[in-house]
């Protein structure tokens, strides 16, 4: 099965006057056809790979590429090449690309300012995700006062961050409560430490 490669399809084509034919010496009409390349992935049309075109003489028939013709009919040529416009879907694939990158981004840099956000204005029930050292683990905040918040440590540990959310089961936080004050707890979210917020 082939998944990618290149299709031409037509594009447009003008009827041109008044040149002479090369071949047949006739000054007859020669229709000029300008045909589009793409690449495509699966049936994704991904980037356009230029424009080809030829024309061919009313009167005999022979069909020129823009290298065989003469300079008149290549004048005539170039005009139709200009109208013939790329069409915007040609880029799909490279356009859905960008898309899925830009929404990615846009939802990592939205997720970021939010846990500055939940940092800064702590709530019962917060899930911070910890590196005290070499391992990974979760604090939830069991209480908030003026100063400080008061965090129960989960019982597990894990090597990986992406483990985390194996962590997250009420069932695994049994500790008592301890306090960080809330300037220590926006430095370890400075440092590090403290790696995220997940909030409901
Ligand atoms: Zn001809």
């Amino acid at each position: 099965m082939i998944f990618y490669g290149s299709k031409g399809v037509h594009l447009h084509s003008e009827q041109v006057s008044g040149v002479k034919c090369s071949h047949c010496e006739q000054t007859s009409t020669h229709t000029v056809s300008i045909y589009g390349k793409y690449a495509y992935v699966y049936w994704i049309p991904f980037f356009p790979l230029g424009k080809k075109g030829v024309s061919e003489c009313n009167h005999c028939k022979i069909t020129l590429e823009p290298k065989e013709m003469s300079e008149s009919l290549k004048l005539a040529y170039q005009n139709v090449n200009v109208n013939a416009k790329t069409p915007i879907w040609y880029w799909s694939g490279l356009g859905i690309i960008a898309v899925i990158i830009g929404v990615l981004a846009f939802s990592s840099a939205q997720h970021d300012k939010d846990a500055i956000t939940y940092i800064d204005k702590p709530l019962v029930g917060d899930i911070y995700e910890f590196k005290p050292n070499d391992y990974y683990s979760l604090l939830k905040v069991a209480s908030v006062d003026q100063d400080s918040v008061y965090v129960i440590s989960n019982d597990y540990e894990t090597e990986r961050q992406s483990d985390l959310n194996d962590l997250d089961k009420a069932s695994n936080f049994t500790s008592k409560p301890y306090g960080i004050s809330k300037e220590d707890l926006k430095e370890y979210f400075k440092s590090k430490k403290i790696l995220d917020v997940n909030r409901d």
